[in-house]
């Protein structure tokens, strides 16, 4: 009876370590030179090339807060943006597609983007629910399979599709020159990230995608994750060693035929607690850590 008594005082003492949370910036822009800027704020960051060409923009986040983007954009570039590309196609990255459309831009994205968007492949929101067709002018005008190269604001600007890994339809946008690179949802800054299962993501595939990114970028590579503040190949580092390190101990376990309660209960990803964030618990991580690697 002692000996729990102290246990429970050495846990309720230890509590406020283990709650400890990965957090993620508050909304600000960031200027990388080069007329690039990023925008944070509520959803995906948004990375912005501003120049004699044209406005081209990556990503719009959720539509509460397209109307309020488009006039950062405005006051940024000087006028509203005239290419977007998409990511990929979750409502924190797309979902500010109907405004962004109609303020003129035309949209961009990988094949399965559209056939999400269009429900034309049966798909569930970040909501939860089924996803519900969006509008016409919310739809990519110009899909593509593997990538494409936009020749604009003396830069070249690649846009470049990865396999399976966040979803099944994920691009990468690089900006040659500046040496930038978004990433994406293959990149959360400091944070467990999301593995859309459900959207085709892939919990190997995309350990992979990110080690191959890493082997891509140098010192000098400005990195704009999806989510939290822009990074560098230190940062992406650092993130994969926790990614690989959490997947190797849930992948233990599932080797060992555990439940995914059982899975839970173990902690596998307790050296990585911190890495836990409002979206994303720890026992929501091992969960899709654990459903991903059964597959
Ligand atoms: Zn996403």
């Amino acid at each position: 009876m002692k000996k729990l008594a102290i246990s429970l005082m050495a846990a309720t003492l230890l509590a406020p370590a283990a709650l400890a949370q990965g957090t993620l910036p508050g909304p600000k822009t960031v200027d990388l030179g080069s007329g690039l800027h990023v925008i944070i704020g509520s959803g995906g960051n948004i990375g912005l090339s501003a120049g004699a060409d044209g406005v081209f923009v990556i990503d719009d986040q959720y539509p509460a807060s397209a109307p309020a983007n488009l006039e950062k954009i405005k006051a940024i570039a000087g006028a509203a943006p005239d290419y977007l590309v998409n990511t990929h196609w979750h409502a924190d990255h797309a979902g500010g597609n109907t405004a962004f459309g109609t303020a003129g831009a035309m949209i961009f994205a990988h094949e399965n983007v559209r056939k999400r968007l269009t429900a034309e492949v049966p798909s569930t929101g970040i909501d939860g629910k089924a996803w519900v067709a969006a509008p016409h002018i919310a739809l990519p005008v110009i899909t593509f399979t593997e990538g494409a190269d936009f020749h604009l604001n003396d830069e070249t600007i690649r846009v470049v599709h990865v396999k399976a890994s966040h979803t099944d339809g994920d691009a990468m946008v690089w900006f040659v020159e500046p040496n930038v690179l978004h990433m994406g949802d293959l990149f959360f800054n400091g944070v467990y990230p999301v593995i859309d299962l459900r959207s085709g993501g892939s919990v190997r595939g995309y350990l992979d995608v990110m080690k191959e990114t890493l082997a891509k970028v140098d010192d000098k590579t400005k990195i704009i994750p999806g989510h939290g503040d822009v990074g560098t190949k230190a940062d992406l580092a650092k993130q994969i060693a926790m990614l690989d390190g959490a997947v190797k101990a849930v992948d233990a376990l599932v080797k060992k035929k555990r439940t995914l309660e059982q899975v839970i209960a173990a902690r596998p990803l307790k050296p990585w607690a911190n890495y836990a964030w409002s979206f994303i618990s720890e026992e929501s991580f091992t969960t899709t850590l654990y459903n991903g690697l059964k597959q």
